[in-house]
């Protein structure tokens, strides 16, 4: 175990969250994970225990290494439980003022030596840390999604962030088992800086009926070899964090060429999320996926 980060914090039980829990558990360190919603403490918590119990079922994993990573992983609604982690790690919903508010509200009950990073899409980390008593100690640590299935982070410094800190993120990321890259401090980093703009394509693609939404995702799943298709890809991150992305390209690029599509915002709009509302390009109401365009 990495010597000086024992006890982590995650904020949000999302899809995201969840999946950092999950693999910091699993790489036997203490985690309180925090969320406003109960429910979603308990939709999260349920979510890990299904990951792991299929490990276990794949004998990948042991049941008692199952039943002990569980224990490891406390969760709540106040802050009070990350008073003594070494590291908290934001994972909440993709908005630039609720993170703000967040991560001060994060500095008012960790110590001194606590490091604090978020797992934003997008966002600047300088802005971030900015917010914080510790921009030294503050950095960008954007696992992928599922968390527990990809390999790769992204580390990204802010202009004050210290090589103390990203070197305590690095070893961190390697002992959880990830390989990480270094990506600067330009809005949506590297891989979403690439994949959003491609996402988006494939919404301006379906919204002037160039193609279906079955004949744009096969067309790029058996033409390019891409395991999932754009829109259904866009289903799985979650058509509000892709919106979101777009947005900071839009405005910190000031380049016409990455602005949302507009169907992508109607989507938005109308609550269509994707996989974690039911609906998206997809309805997942059924057994399968069906088009809904
Ligand atoms: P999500 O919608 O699944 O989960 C967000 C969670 O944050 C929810 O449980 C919500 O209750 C919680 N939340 C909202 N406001 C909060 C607050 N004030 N305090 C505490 N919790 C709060 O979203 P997600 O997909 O898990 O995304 C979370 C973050 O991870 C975003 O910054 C997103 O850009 C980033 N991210 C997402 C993906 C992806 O593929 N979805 C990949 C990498 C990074």
């Amino acid at each position: 175990m990495s010597t000086d980060i024992k006890k982590i914090g995650v904020i949000g039980a999302g899809q995201m969250g969840n999946g950092i829990t999950h693999v910091c558990a699993l790489a036997e360190h203490d985690v309180y994970l925090l969320d406003i919603s109960e429910d979603n403490l308990a939709a999260g918590m349920k979510t890990i225990a299904k990951n792991l119990g299929r490990a276990v079922k794949k004998n990948k994993l042991s049941q008692a290494d199952m039943d002990a990573c569980l224990a490891r992983i406390s969760t709540g609604t106040s802050y009070d439980g990350f008073k003594d982690c070494d590291l908290v790690i934001e994972a909440a919903t993709e908005n630039e003022e609720l993170k703000k508010v967040i991560i001060r509200e994060i500095c008012k009950v960790v110590p001194e030596h606590t490091i604090i990073a978020s797992n934003t899409s997008s966002i600047s980390i300088t802005r971030l840390g900015a917010q914080t008593d510790r921009p030294g100690k503050f950095v960008g640590m954007h696992f992928m999604n599922p968390v527990p299935l990809m390999e790769l982070v992204e580390l990204i410094r802010g202009i004050a962030t210290n090589e103390e800190t990203y070197t305590a993120i690095r070893e961190l990321t390697e002992q959880l088992g990830k390989i990480s890259v270094n990506a600067e401090d330009f809005p949506a980093f590297i891989v979403n800086r690439i994949l959003l703009p491609m996402i988006n394509e494939a919404v301006y693609t379906l919204y002037e009926g160039v193609g279906s939404v079955q004949a744009i995702d096969t067309s790029m799943k058996l033409g390019t070899h891409h395991p999932m298709g754009p829109l259904e890809l866009a289903d799985f991150i979650g058509l509000d964090t892709c919106l979101a992305v777009m947005n900071v390209l839009h405005e910190g690029l000031a380049d016409t060429k990455y602005r949302p599509c507009p169907l992508l915002v109607k989507y938005v709009e109308a609550g269509w999320l994707g996989r974690k509302t039911g609906r998206g390009f997809y309805d997942y109401s059924g057994d399968e996926p069906v088009p809904t365009r």
